[in-house]
């Protein structure tokens, strides 16, 4: 991935660009998400990645609102959830997340996960609102290879993006394989697994040895492995140190030394019993 600053995209296959590093709100209160929004975007970031289970995306919407930077510079996804899905709720519920987030695009929009029986007619309720122009991008997060067969089978649009539990304990290398030959882009959630990555040993090393923070080491390696990357903080000085990760490089031989880590080590649950 040649991205050299945080305002780097990446290519979605319909055209649209997705800048690489986004802030994750899961878990920060509607009380703590102006403060959060307003000091990403101060220092340059133009992404954020919200779902309506977060119960959140009224605050964002007035934390972006009430910024300078205006909202056709800022790319915004949200997703829908699984007692949402079916084709009349999903549009449904699409419609409440814009009203909350006081736009009226999104610029992606995911199925939250694959609820068996229900994903196919989400997915087609995603396909009108993506024709209909209301949706920039569209997309799923956390399918496996086989829910994306399925609804590339059954749809007629292949998502633009795959949004994964993605880290160094959990890589799914054959999944990233997959999502890369149909031009899915890879998206990792958790990508610090949820401050997990702090106590590895090898990331300790590999933060003194860079003289870099295990946080901008792990980010880096997504970054390297062609994974956009949405690490979720409430703290200034973090949001900023998490953005800061384009001043350096990874050798192939220690890439490789993270990859080593992985152990199919989930902290969410397995898409297969959703
Ligand atoms: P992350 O792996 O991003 O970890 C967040 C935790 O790490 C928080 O406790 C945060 O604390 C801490 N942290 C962040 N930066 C630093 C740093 N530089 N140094 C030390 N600690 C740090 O976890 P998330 O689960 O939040 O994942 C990121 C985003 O992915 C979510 O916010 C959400 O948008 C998305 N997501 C999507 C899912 C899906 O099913 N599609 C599931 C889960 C997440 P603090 O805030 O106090 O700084």
């Amino acid at each position: 991935m040649k991205i050299s600053n945080l305002k780097g995209t990446v290519e979605l296959s319909n055209g649209t660009q997705m800048p690489y590093l986004g802030l994750g709100v899961f878990q920060t209160p509607n009380e703590q998400i102006k403060d959060a929004v307003h000091a990403e975007l101060d220092f340059g970031y133009r992404h954020i990645d919200t779902a309506a289970f977060y119960e959140n995306e009224d605050g964002l919407g007035d934390a972006i609102k009430s910024h300078s930077v205006p909202r056709n510079e800022i790319f915004i996804t949200s997703k829908v959830w699984n007692s949402d899905q079916g084709y009349d709720e999903t549009i449904k519920a699409f419609n409440q997340s814009l009203e909350k987030l006081q736009t009226d695009y999104l610029d992606l929009y995911l199925v939250h996960w694959p609820v068996k029986g229900k994903y196919a007619e989400t997915w087609r309720a995603l396909e009108t609102l993506y024709e209909e122009g209301r949706v920039k991008a569209i997309g799923v997060s956390n399918f496996l290879q086989h829910h994306l067969e399925d609804i590339m089978e059954s749809g007629k649009i292949v998502p633009m993006v795959n949004q994964m539990e993605f880290h160094p304990h959990l890589v799914q290398q054959d999944l990233i394989d997959f999502c890369k030959k149909h031009n899915i882009q890879y998206e990792a959630w958790s990508p610090l697994i949820q401050g997990k990555a702090f106590e590895i040993d090898l990331l300790k090393d590999l933060s003194k040895k860079y003289k870099k923070s295990i946080a901008q080491i792990v980010l880096r390696w997504d970054l390297q492995k062609g994974v956009v990357t949405i690490p979720k903080s409430v703290k200034k000085n973090r949001i900023e140190e998490n953005a800061s990760i384009f001043d350096f490089e990874i050798s192939e031989e220690d890439m490789k030394r993270i990859d080593a880590l992985d152990c199919d080590g989930r902290i969410g649950p397995h898409p297969d019993n959703i």
